[in-house]
């Protein structure tokens, strides 16, 4: 049997990062692409190429065969700092929407059937997530469509564009909607980095008897996925027969401020919290799993705790080795 072929988009992020890891050791031949490396670990993909998807001759370049499976997660985007805050609208619309276009098409002509695309839990209506204590994130109460920022809004024409491609063009494009992923080799610093990640930093980073500054009132709730359940159910569902949108989340629901004790706690460290005003997105949201469950008979199971865990050990490890590299310099 010939080796399978994969190309993944968005590569060098995070979450492809990983998904390289995982294609790689099920023994595909695997493309990766990006605008860049992944600054925190060597690519393990067999080729990899640097460009823009939104350049469409570019993207021409790197479809360049039949790929028994492609994924794409590359996008524009960022933690609540870079999406909620407005500065970044047009350009995380824009962008994203060309990379989406340019590679479905790319794709439907070069006969490739099974395409994933990663949607986010940022698309449901911003109205089903006022009570922290019961958001509603089933797939069905996407519609009317009232997501609380453009990201959202783009995810949302993204997952329609793909769903229309498999009805117009018999392509097999699955959609799911991440809920919130994290785990190490994300981004920790520099703005675009996700709650977890930053809490993990500003944790490691505080002086002991001080404290760490959370956005908002600190009960807004959140689930988080780590990321090798998240690689696990995206893979699932590209080979699945369920075209979804579906949820790939946790159903393990915390406040703000639990997250941030929790974190604090595995630390080991005396650090208190203090909540300040911030850019902070819906006020509640927790992934529904009742259809991943139905339609794929599997659904995450990973205890966030365990997940925080080796996030913060890492990320006090990359903290540690920036300071020795200053040091020595
Ligand atoms: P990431 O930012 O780490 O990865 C996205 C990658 O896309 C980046 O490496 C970036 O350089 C690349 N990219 C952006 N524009 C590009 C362009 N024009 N050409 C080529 N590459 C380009 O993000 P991630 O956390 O790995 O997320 C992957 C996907 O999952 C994204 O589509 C994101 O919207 C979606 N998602 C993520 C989460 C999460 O919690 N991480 C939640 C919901 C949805």
């Amino acid at each position: 049997m010939s080796q399978k072929t994969a190309l993944v988009c968005g590569a060098g992020g995070f979450i492809g990062g990983h998904l390289v890891k995982r294609l790689k050791a099920e023994g595909f031949w695997v493309r990766g692409v990006d605008l860049k490396f992944n600054e925190h670990a060597e690519t393990q993909a067999d080729d990899f190429a640097i460009g823009d998807l939104r350049e469409q001759d570019f993207v021409r370049r790197v479809v360049d065969r039949p790929f028994d499976e492609v994924y794409q997660l590359a996008a524009d985007m960022g933690g609540a700092g870079y999406i909620f805050t407005g500065e970044n609208d047009a350009n995380v619309m824009h962008n994203s929407a060309t990379i989406n276009l340019n590679v479905l098409e790319e794709c439907r002509k070069r006969n490739i059937r099974r395409v994933f695309y990663s949607s986010s839990a940022c698309m449901y209506p911003e109205h089903n997530q006022l009570d922290p204590d019961n958001p509603n994130c089933a797939e069905d109460s996407a519609y009317p469509a009232n997501p609380d920022s453009e990201y959202g809004w783009e995810k949302l024409f993204s997952e329609r564009l793909y769903l229309a491609y498999n009805r117009n063009h018999g392509m097999q494009c699955r959609v799911a909607r991440y809920h919130n992923i994290f785990g190490p080799e994300g981004t920790w610093d520099g703005g675009r980095e996700k709650a977890p990640a930053a809490m993990c930093r500003k944790v490691a980073l505080a002086e002991d008897g001080g404290s760490i500054e959370v956005w908002g009132d600190g009960q807004q709730t959140r689930s988080f996925l780590y990321v090798d359940e998240c690689v696990e159910g995206t893979v699932r569902l590209l080979r699945s027969e369920f075209e979804g949108p579906v949820n790939i989340g946790s159903e393990e629901m915390v406040t703000i401020n639990d997250l941030a004790g929790m974190v604090i706690g595995i630390s080991g460290r005396d650090v208190a919290i203090e909540n300040i005003p911030g850019p902070l997105g819906v006020r509640g949201r927790n992934s529904d799993n009742r259809l991943i469950r139905k339609m794929l008979g599997w659904e995450p199971s990973y205890p966030l705790r365990d997940g925080i865990k080796i996030t913060y050990d890492w990320i006090s490890t990359q903290i540690d080795r920036k300071h020795n590299i200053r040091r020595a310099s």
